[in-house]
């Protein structure tokens, strides 16, 4: 049960990312002054404030796990934190880093730095909810200002953050947006993927690259089948479910399986 919080005390954690879901908190401008009245920010380095060790209401956390370090700095953040939320791809489905896990990094590694050995990782990259429990994922690379203040005013007034499982095509047809798969035969992976965004990318016609990961009960053999019937060959086909959300299990059964199985 969710009770409603007075002025909850919120830190905003980083792991491997590339800083851009953060950018949802600094990009809300002038508004961000009033979320400042509404919450007590502990621990927010882009924001100058550290105190990575303080107890809070909520946890933000950005970022998937990929070395040792992390893995231990995840399981801090959990006890000292009420709520953990996981904003962005990385965070909730590996992110574009993951990407490794579909090969051997050590030999990646080893081609690319003259000395590997100094290098601190893990063998794979992957997200908090595989490390601790997670209250909430926030989806969408980036995630954005919208998500971030909804899941704060849901939790101000006691309530579960209402989350978006529907597909980006269904919010195509709300917005009366016209299918680029249908009228252009681009490889648009609405159908498969959960909206959030608004159907951003369609709305300016173009193909959704499945940022905000897969959306509920989606048909992701269906969708393969008809990327390919359009000409993608099989491999580029699987690069499309196993992208930025390729941790996702609804991404990454599919993806491997058109891999042959990798
Ligand atoms: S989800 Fe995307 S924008 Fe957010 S930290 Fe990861 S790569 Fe950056
Ligand atoms: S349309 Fe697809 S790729 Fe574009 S922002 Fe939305 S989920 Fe991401």
């Amino acid at each position: 049960m969710i009770k409603a919080i007075q002025k909850p005390s919120v830190a905003v954690h980083k792991f491997s990312s590339c800083d851009g879901c953060q950018l949802a908190f600094l990009n809300l401008g002038e508004g961000l002054l009033d979320v400042m009245e509404l919450i007590d920010v502990q621990h927010f380095v882009e924001a100058g404030a550290i105190n990575e060790h303080a107890q809070v209401d909520i946890a933000f956390v950005e970022g998937s796990i990929s070395t040792p370090d992390e893995q231990e700095r995840i399981q801090n953040v959990r006890r000292n934190s009420r709520y953990l939320i996981t904003i962005g791809a990385c965070a909730t489905a590996g992110g574009v880093q993951a990407l490794r896990n579909l090969n051997n990094v050590h030999e990646w590694a080893a081609s690319i730095y003259a000395k590997p050995e100094y290098l601190s990782h893990l063998p794979t990259v992957t997200p908090i909810s595989q490390h601790v429990r997670v209250d909430l994922e926030l989806w969408g690379c980036p995630v954005t200002s919208h998500q971030v203040l909804a899941a704060i005013r849901a939790l101000l007034f006691g309530v579960a953050p209402v989350q978006d499982h529907d597909k980006v095509c269904l919010e195509c047809k709300r917005q009366q947006t016209i299918c680029t798969l249908i009228t252009k035969g681009s490889l648009c992976m609405g159908a498969v993927t959960r909206t959030g965004c608004g159907a951003l990318c369609p709305s300016f016609g173009r193909d959704c690259y499945a940022c905000y990961g897969p959306a509920e009960a989606s048909n992701t053999a269906a969708l393969a089948h008809r990327l390919e019937g359009l000409g993608l060959p099989r491999d580029a086909v699987a690069r499309r479910f196993l992208f930025i959300n390729n941790a996702a299990p609804a991404f990454a059964e599919v993806g491997k399986q058109l891999l042959g199985g990798k």
